[in-house]
Order: C-alpha cells, then structure tokens, then sequence
C-alpha cells in the first residue's frame, strides 16, 4: 500500500497527554498529520513497512499551547525588572521593533524560540495594529492559532480605535481555512476605553474569533478604573494622552466591563493578577479564559496569584509567557517551562498543568482541543522530552523538575 510509506510507528519511554491516562512505555502511530491509534505497545501494534522512531528515555507529549504571547517584541530579548511598571512599559515602547523588516525579524525569531519551546499552538499579540505578525505567521506555517492585533484609545480617542478594528476586520474576513485566525486586542483597561472593548466584542463574536486583552494585571490599574487617578493617569499626562473626556470606570475593571465580557464573545484575557475569589467567579461567569503568565506574574514581583482557587472552581484556564523579555531564557520561548515553575514553587500537579497547557490554551483560542491530545485524529504534532525510564518517578514529574531539550517528534 502506498501510505505505509507515510505511517510511523514512535515506541517510546512514555506517552501522556491531558484526556486520557499516560502509557509507559508507549506507542503512537502516526500518519500525515493524524493520530491514527495510542496506547500501551502491545495495544498499538507496528503496522508494516512504517518507519520507526524509538525514544525509549523520552516522555512524548502533544504539542504546547501558549495563549499569551508577544513574539513582536521577540528581539529585545529577556531585560531584568528594575521595579517599575511604567519605566518597563516606556523601556518596551523605546525598544521595540518598528518598520516592517524589523518587526518581520523579531516575529520569525519569536516563531523559531516558540518551536524550540515546544509549542504547535499560539496566541499572540501583535503591536499596535499590526498585521505584520500574522502575515508572518501564516507564511511560516508552523504554528496553529490566533494573532490578536493591538489597539489603543481612551476617551475621546475610541472611535479612532474603533474605526480602525472595523477597517482591520473588513480587510481582512474571516477564513476558516487559515492556520492562523485574526482578532483583536484592546490593549488593557489604562489604555483603551470601555467602548473600543464593547466594539471589540460584536467584531469578534461576529467573526467567531474570541478577542484578548490585558486585566487587572497591576494595582495601578486597578486604581485608575476605578478613580482614573495615580501612576497611569501621570503616565498618560506625561505621553500627550491624556484628555478631559477620560472617565473612570467607578469600579474594578473586572466589575466595570463585566457586563462587556458576557456578551458572546468569549474572552481570552491575560494576567489576572489582581482579582480576589469572587472577581474571578465573576469572570468565569462570563465565559472568559485567564492566560496566567507564570514566570511573568514572578519577574514584576506581583503578589500571588489566585489561579488556584481559579481552577478548583473550574474557571476555564490556560498558560502563556508573555513576552521574552520577562523570561529567565533567550533560548526558547516554552510553556514547558511554565508548567515547571507553577510545578516546583505551588506543587501543582502534572495532570493540570498539562490540561491548562495543551486542552485549555486551545479551547480559549477556538481551536479543537483534541489537536492537542493523543487521541486518533488530526494533531497538531508530538514533542518528545528526556526522562530516566529507570526511575519509578512519574514521568512528567521528572520532567517538570528538569525540563530538558525539547525535540519534534512528528509534526503536522
Ligand atoms: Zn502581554
């Protein structure tokens, strides 16, 4: 048969994914991008004439979801926090890509470091209006996902935001056959008002597409919701952008757009930082994703985070890393990474940091989830990870406390 050229049969260390019980050792047959069966060896057996990987010290696992990204801002490269948010956010503005070659440069290192990372599915934001990144990224053809493109405008300066989003999204119709979907980004409640969110909303539900945003990620956000005073009202003053048609939102922003984020649009907002149980019930009820950004959340030396009581209530969650510049690595941009940090520092277990990792990053993105699972069917690749088959250790738990290279195994 002419396919069996195109079958192969991986037998490794173990096998894991978030759906289904891991198998040690454990076998995978793969043909053109589709999981054809997994499972134990004896109960997926070497089909003739395919070609066979053996990884008998590697743990295979599907491709990584991350949900927050800035691959854009991928040449800055990781910077050490000096301790203030509004100095970090101008150091951003001063250094990041502009012009189309530099931008381009930055995103394709961002896509390689992704790779490297071990991720198939992204969710990325892309700069202030920009739809370099997702011309990029289609092009590239790699990475499965969503680029959010970035808008800004406060007060009398929506409709100019506004306008633009339409422009954006009437240039650019949906198309489900594109591997990377367009949508939009309200950059975070300091900097674009209520009414570029609400815009935000009906251009996305309409497109089918889930909008992101930055929330409640700092105090200082939460102080200019809700009195439209302190750091980013200074900072606004300080850059030009500050009008008298600035209003408060009277209230947490959680709180205040509540009512926004219920609309059919379901949200994929990053960070989360700041929000007690209630707020994030709040927010679940809305059908809202949190990108929590671990090591992100670390390197500003926010307090801790409520993900926990987040997921023991079920609120749909998944990871992401921000940009690379709060990453304690240049060499690859990597949930995995994640995953070991909230595993090491919190002891959360491996079956949901896999969950969040791979099913939760691609339910927000509006993706079907089984591409990250090992389950027959389309997948959107296997990565592979070293783990000593010698020890009783759980596999993944080896890993996450020593997350190695990561290697391609097979990709969609
Ligand atoms: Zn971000």
């Amino acid at each position: 048969m002419s396919s069996v050229k195109n079958d192969l049969y991986i037998l490794a260390g173990a096998i894991q994914d978030a759906t289904g019980p891991p198998a040690r050792p454990g076998a995978i047959h793969w043909r053109r991008g589709q999981i054809i069966a997994s499972g134990s060896p004896e109960a997926v057996p070497c089909p003739g004439g395919a070609i066979v990987i053996e990884r008998p010290s590697h743990l295979i696992l599907p491709g990584l979801v991350n949900a927050h990204a800035h691959l854009d801002l991928t040449s800055i490269g990781p910077i050490p926090y000096e301790g203030d948010f509004i100095e970090w956010i101008e150091m951003v503005m001063q250094r990041r890509p502009s012009g189309r070659e530099a931008i381009e440069a930055s995103v394709r290192l961002g896509i390689e470091r992704s790779l490297a990372g071990g991720t198939a599915i992204i969710g990325d934001i892309a700069g202030v209006g920009s739809t370099v990144p997702v011309e990029m990224l289609r092009a590239d053809g790699r990475l499965l996902g969503v680029s959010f493109v970035e808008f800004f405008g406060l007060g009398s300066r929506q409709q100019q935001a506004i306008e633009a989003m339409e422009r954006l999204c009437a240039a650019h119709p949906f198309d489900s056959d594109e591997r990377v979907q367009l949508s939009l980004q309200p950059h975070a409640p300091y900097s674009a008002g209520p009414e570029v969110y609400r815009a935000a909303a009906r251009l996305c539900a309409a497109r089918g597409v889930a909008p992101a945003t930055h929330l409640a990620e700092t105090q200082a956000e939460i102080e200019f919701a809700r009195r439209a005073t302190g750091p980013f009202a200074e900072f606004l003053r300080r850059i030009g952008k500050w009008d008298g048609s600035i209003e408060p939102l009277g209230a947490h922003p959680i709180e205040a757009l509540w009512q926004i984020f219920k609309e059919p649009a379901h949200w994929l907002v990053a960070h989360v930082n700041y929000a007690d149980n209630v707020q994030m019930a709040r927010l679940a009820l809305t059908g809202s994703t949190v990108a929590h950004c671990p090591r992100a959340t670390a390197y500003f030396g926010h307090e801790p985070h409520h993900y926990q009581e987040a997921l023991a209530n079920r609120m749909p969650f998944a990871l992401g890393t921000d940009s690379i510049i709060n990453l304690d690595r240049a060499d690859r941009i990597s949930i995995l990474d994640e995953m070991a940090l909230l595993h090491c520092r919190d002891r959360l277990g491996p079956n949901v940091l896999l969950e969040i990792a791979t099913v939760g990053g691609a339910r927000a993105l509006g993706l079907d989830h089984r591409l990250v699972t090992l389950d027959a069917g389309p997948c959107a690749g296997l990565i592979g990870v070293e783990f000593d088959p010698n020890d009783p250790a759980d596999a993944l738990v080896q890993v996450l406390h020593d997350p190695g290279p990561i290697e391609w195994v097979a990709r969609a």
